[in-house]
Order: structure tokens, then sequence, then C-alpha cells
């Protein structure tokens, strides 16, 4: 759709192009959010595609991902020795299910920055303990833990002039083991829940709650917990939602099945591990 009001795309080139940044002009990254509904309050956006930032960069203590590389760009991350955990990174990209179309547009940081409780980024990123780069409008950096990004249903931490920077996953999440579950009321339709769940070298369990809460929920144990504490935390989580993609109800009986599978998922794979 067209935004008439929008008069003006400044392509940003460095940091001191986003001073333009405000109540009425915003970042554009790939737009497939940005263009999908009428924005009458605003006058200009400002390119964030023409900074320039690598997509993809593995560093000694894991992976930084630009908030402008495409879930195309991500779901082609090459595997690289030891890390477990690289499946995710697909199954949460096809968790999107635009055409070839939006997976060439849309970016990882367009997406947690749109903060739908179905953004398939935020549940990777929160998986696996990401640090998410925030440039603040006042010229400050911060480092924000992806689990405190997204504070409720199209609500984040960010202020109007910020931009999402980075995505930086650390190397230990990288080689963990991971499971996913997905479920939705309809083959292509938007994620009515979204589970991930992840085992540390050290035994460290951590179940990721998305799509079905309305925003995402991090369960942490020391091991692998017994399947009735699971369920038992699974049912305390307090942000079941409901909308045209389901209802609370059974997005909860959803996040206690899947979540369960989940444990049990880890717990066959751990068992094999420890005894090779
Ligand atoms: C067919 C279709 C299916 C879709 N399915 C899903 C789905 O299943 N789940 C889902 O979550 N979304 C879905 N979307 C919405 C959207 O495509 C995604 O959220 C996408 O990842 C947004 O990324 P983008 O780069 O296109 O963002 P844009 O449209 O460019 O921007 C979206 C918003 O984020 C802001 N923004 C972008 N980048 C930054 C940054 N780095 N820092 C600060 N603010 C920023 C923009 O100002 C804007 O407010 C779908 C869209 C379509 C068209």
């Amino acid at each position: 759709m067209d935004l008439s009001t929008v008069t003006r795309i400044i392509p940003a080139r460095t940091r001191s192009d986003l001073i333009a940044l405000g109540p009425t002009v915003v970042p554009l990254a790939g737009g497939s959010e940005l263009f999908a509904d009428p924005r009458a309050h605003l006058r200009a956006l400002v390119d964030l595609q023409t900074l320039g930032w690598p997509a993809l960069t593995i560093t000694e203590d894991g992976l930084e991902i630009a908030a402008t590389c495409t879930l195309a760009e991500l779901s082609r991350l090459p595997m690289q020795a030891g890390w477990a955990a690289h499946p995710l990174f697909y199954q949460c990209c096809t968790a999107l299910f635009g055409s070839f179309k939006v997976w060439n547009v849309a970016t990882v940081g367009g997406n947690l920055a749109t903060s739908l409780p179905a953004g398939p980024m935020i549940t990777l990123a929160v998986a696996l303990d990401a640090e998410l780069l925030v440039w603040r409008g006042d010229g400050s950096d911060e480092v924000v833990p992806a689990r405190q990004f997204v504070t409720g249903n199209m609500t984040n931490a960010l202020a109007a002039n910020d931009v999402l920077r980075s995505i930086r996953v650390p190397l230990t999440s990288l080689q963990a083991t991971t499971a996913y579950r997905k479920i939705a009321l309809s083959p292509l339709g938007r994620s009515g829940a979204v589970l991930a769940g992840r085992v540390d070298a050290d035994g460290v369990f951590v179940l990721t709650v998305t799509a079905a809460t309305l925003r995402p929920v991090q369960l942490r144990y020391s091991e692998l917990p017994a399947a009735d504490v699971l369920a038992g935390d699974i049912a305390a989580i307090d942000c079941w939602f409901t909308d045209a993609h389901g209802a609370a109800d059974w997005r909860r009986a959803m996040g206690l099945l899947l979540g369960e599978e989940i444990r049990a998922e880890l717990a066959a794979s751990t068992d094999v591990a420890s005894q090779s």
C-alpha cells in the first residue's frame, strides 16, 4: 500500500543520518510491515539498508546478525563446526509464512521491532539468549537481553528515535542442542504457538514460549525438569491471549503439549549424546 503522507525517503549512510528519526519519521528496513497498513502520521522514512551493514558476522564469541539481515539471508546461514543449534535458524525463519517476496525483504530487526507475538525472530533471539544492541537516539548504545526487549503485543524497549543495530548470539547457545515446535490454526496461517527448547553443554534447560503469549516467556532450569514440574510452570504463565489466530485456552493447551514434546525430545537426544 502507498504511504501517501510520506514525501521523503532518507538513505542513511552513517549513524548521524539517524538524527532525522522521531514521531513522524521512522526507520525503513524491508518495508513488509510498514507498507501493510495506512500510517497517516508519517512524513518521512529513514532507509537503514543503505547503511550497508554485513548481514552475518561470525566471531570468536558467536554470531552477530545485523538488524538489516533478511530472513532469506538468515535462512542460508552456513553451518559451522559444533553449532548444534544451527537447525533452529531455518526453523524460525519458516515460522514466518510469507512468500519468497516477503522473505527477501523482511529483516530480522524489522521483525523484532514490529514485536508481534508471532514474530519468529523474537522466538529465535530469546531461545538463544541473544543480546540486542540498541542505538539510542541520544547517541548512546545499550545492550538489551532479547528476553526483555518485547514487552507486549507490538510494544518493546525502543523509543521513537532508537534503532536496533544488531543481534548477538553467544557461542554457548550456538553449541546447545535445540528442539522446536510450531502450530497454527491453518496450514499457511500465522503461528498460534511457537516454542523452542535448548540444552546447554552444562545441562541448563531453557524453554521459550512465544506466539501464544502477549510477550515471550522464558522458563529456565539448571537441568531438564521432570514433566510435572515443567507442566506446572507452563500452566502458571499469565499472558496467554486470544485473537483471530487462536483462543487463549487453546494456546495454553498447545503450550503444555508442545512444551512436553520438547522436553521429551531433548531428554532423549541428550541421553543418546551422554551414552556415545
Ligand atoms: C504475507 C506476510 C506475512 C507475514 N507474517 C508474519 C509473521 O508470521 N510473523 C510476524 O511477526 N510478522 C509477519 N509479517 C510482518 C512483517 O513482514 C515481519 O514482521 C517483518 O519481519 C518485518 O520486517 P521489515 O524489515 O519488512 O520491517 P519494516 O516493515 O521495514 O519495519 C517494520 C517496523 O519496524 C521498524 N523498524 C524496522 N527496522 C528497525 C530497526 N532496525 N530498528 C528500529 N526500528 C525498526 C519500522 O520503523 C517499522 O515500524 C508478515 C508480513 C506479510 C506481508
